[in-house]
C-alpha cells in the first residue's frame, strides 16, 4: 500500500494515527511505579520497527501505533476500518487478545496463534515484546515478584521464539535480551 501513496500522504497518515492512538490511550498508564503514560508504549513499538527493524511500510507502522487500541480501549474494528482501512485494521485484530478468556488461557492462545499470523503482524509482535521486555529490565512494575518477571520472559520467548526470518535485527535483539536473562 505504502508504495502507491506519496511521501506527503504517508506522513499525514502517520500523524493521524499517532493522534488517534494518543486520544484513545489518554487516560491509561503503564504498570511501572512512575505510571508512565500508556501511549509511550505504542509509539515506542513503532519506533523500534522503524529505527531498529528498518521497517518503512506505513501500514505496519500504523498497526504498531494502534496495536493495543481494540484490546485496551473502546475502539472497535469498524472504527479502525473507517479511519485507516481494512489492511491496518486486520493487523490490529491479529494483535488483539480475547479479553473474555481467563488470563492464563489468553497467554496460551498467543503461543498457539503466532504461527498462523501474517508477516506484518509478526513484525509488530516482535517489537511489542521487545519493548515490554526492555521495560521490565528498566523497572519492575509495582507488586511484581522476580519470579513473575522471569515467567514473563519465558512466556515472551515461547511466543517470539517461533518467529524466524521475519525481521533479523529484532530477532537478534530479542535473543540478546533472553540470553542476558538465561531464558
Ligand atoms: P501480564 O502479567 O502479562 O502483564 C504484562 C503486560 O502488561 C505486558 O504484556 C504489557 O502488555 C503490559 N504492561 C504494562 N506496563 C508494563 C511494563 N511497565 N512493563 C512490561 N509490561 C507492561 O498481564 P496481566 O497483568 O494481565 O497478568 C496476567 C498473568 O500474570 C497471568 O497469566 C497470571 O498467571 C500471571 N500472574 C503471575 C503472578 C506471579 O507472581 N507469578 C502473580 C499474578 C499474575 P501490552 O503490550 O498489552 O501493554
Ligand atoms: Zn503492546
Amino acid at each position: 500500500m505504502s508504495a502507491a501513496v506519496s511521501e506527503g500522504e504517508q506522513v499525514k497518515l502517520l500523524i493521524k494515527t499517532v493522534d488517534f492512538a494518543a486520544k484513545k490511550h489518554a487516560a491509561q498508564r503503564r504498570k511501572d511505579a512512575e505510571k508512565t503514560p500508556y501511549i509511550n508504549h505504542p509509539v515506542g513499538v513503532a519506533n523500534i520497527l522503524a529505527n531498529e527493524g528498518g521497517v518503512s511500510d506505513v501500514t505496519v507502522l500504523q498497526a504498531a501505533l494502534l496495536h493495543d487500541t481494540v484490546e485496551d480501549t473502546d475502539t472497535s474494528y469498524e472504527e479502525l476500518v473507517a479511519y485507516f482501512g481494512e489492511t491496518v485494521a486486520n493487523i490490529v485484530m491479529e494483535e488483539t487478545d480475547d479479553k473474555t478468556l481467563p488470563k492464563a488461557e489468553r497467554k496460551q492462545k498467543q503461543v498457539e496463534r503466532i504461527e498462523k499470523m501474517s508477516r506484518e503482524a509478526k513484525m509488530v509482535k516482535l517489537a511489542d515484546k521487545l519493548y515490554n521486555l526492555r521495560d521490565l529490565n528498566r523497572a519492575t512494575p509495582e507488586g511484581w515478584s522476580e519470579e513473575r518477571v522471569g515467567e514473563y520472559f519465558k512466556w515472551a520467548k515461547s511466543v517470539t521464539g517461533q518467529i524466524q526470518g521475519v525481521n533479523q535485527a529484532l530477532e537478534l535483539e530479542l535473543n540478546k535480551v533472553y540470553d542476558a536473562r538465561n531464558v
